[in-house]
């Protein structure tokens, strides 16, 4: 494949949290998509990694080290990225373990509204499903799912899960400053994540990465499969005025976003491989 087309995906979930495909299979999707370099980034867990390596080893694929931290920031859930964390940090699996116990404690109780609510499910048929640490959201929608409650996961969550529906348990997360902090400390470069989420308008955004700036934010993540072409301008504007990071990358999921695809999101994501070379810069020089 002519190399100045090839194209990166920093932004990918297995079935260590809740995406639906193990990294192995992820990897394999990414050499279809001509994918020369990804990051793995699931959500409070790192045990993906060594399989996602060993896979990269095997079809060329560049596989950087990856995690996705939720935080809470206001009335907005912040997801802050870590790339080339180093993995074996005790004191980043310490926290990790942490976050994903603060799991534990809320999907009984979702489990418990949903079954108030006249759905028969079990908090163990959801750990049965998930077979991860990271158990989530992601993972009850699918138990609603295959017991024909719903039809997606889409509409388990707008029934159901999200924020502001009936079976809605909120949990306890971070500030953003601390996930990013923890991100340093295990010599990770943290990037906010899909910053539509912030719910912020341009002037707001700024001054917000500005602010997690002084805490140690490094990037934002400018390509992503549900940007619309101004949002992925603006947040260029961002990266550019405050000397950020660029990056990107599909947040793939498998069957949970099903229109989502590794490399290529919804059919107009391409994540230029140039990107990846500032990053790595950035990771060397802790
Ligand atoms: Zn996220
Ligand atoms: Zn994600």
């Amino acid at each position: 494949m002519d190399n100045r087309s090839r194209r990166i995906d920093l932004h990918l979930h297995t079935t260590h949290s809740d995406g639906s495909l193990p990294p192995a299979e992820v990897l394999a999707l990414a050499q279809k998509a001509g994918v020369s370099a990804l990051a793995i980034t699931d959500h409070d867990i790192l045990d993906g990694i060594p399989e996602a390596m060993e896979a990269g080893a095997r079809l060329g694929i560049e596989v950087i080290p990856g995690i996705e931290i939720s935080s809470r920031y206001e009335d907005a859930e912040l997801h802050i990225l870590g790339y080339y964390v180093d993995w074996k940090d005790p004191e980043l699996q310490s926290r990790l373990t942490q976050l994903r116990a603060s799991r534990h404690r809320r999907n009984p109780l979702i489990v418990a509204k949903l079954n108030e609510l006249g759905l028969a499910l079990t908090y163990q048929e959801v750990q049965e499903l998930a077979g991860t640490e990271s158990v989530g959201r992601p993972h009850i929608a699918r138990v609603l799912m295959e017991k024909g409650y719903v039809q997606s996961a889409k509409e388990a969550f707008t029934r159901y899960l999200a924020d502001g529906a009936p079976a809605y348990v909120p949990r306890e997360l971070p500030g953003p400053a601390e996930a990013i902090a923890w991100i340093r400390a295990a010599r990770g470069v943290p990037v906010l994540a899909h910053p539509v989420w912030a719910k912020q308008n341009e002037a707001g955004l700024l001054r917000l990465c500005e602010e997690l700036k002084a805490h140690g934010l490094m990037g934002i993540e400018v390509h992503y499969s549900t940007h619309k072409p101004q949002q992925t301008a603006d947040y260029l504007n961002i990266a550019k005025r405050l000397d950020l990071l660029i990056t990107g990358g599909s947040d793939f999921h498998g069957v949970t976003k099903p229109d989502i695809e590794v490399g290529i999101g919804r059919g107009n994501l391409k994540v230029p491989e140039k990107l990846l070379e500032p990053l790595k810069k950035a990771a060397a020089a802790f």
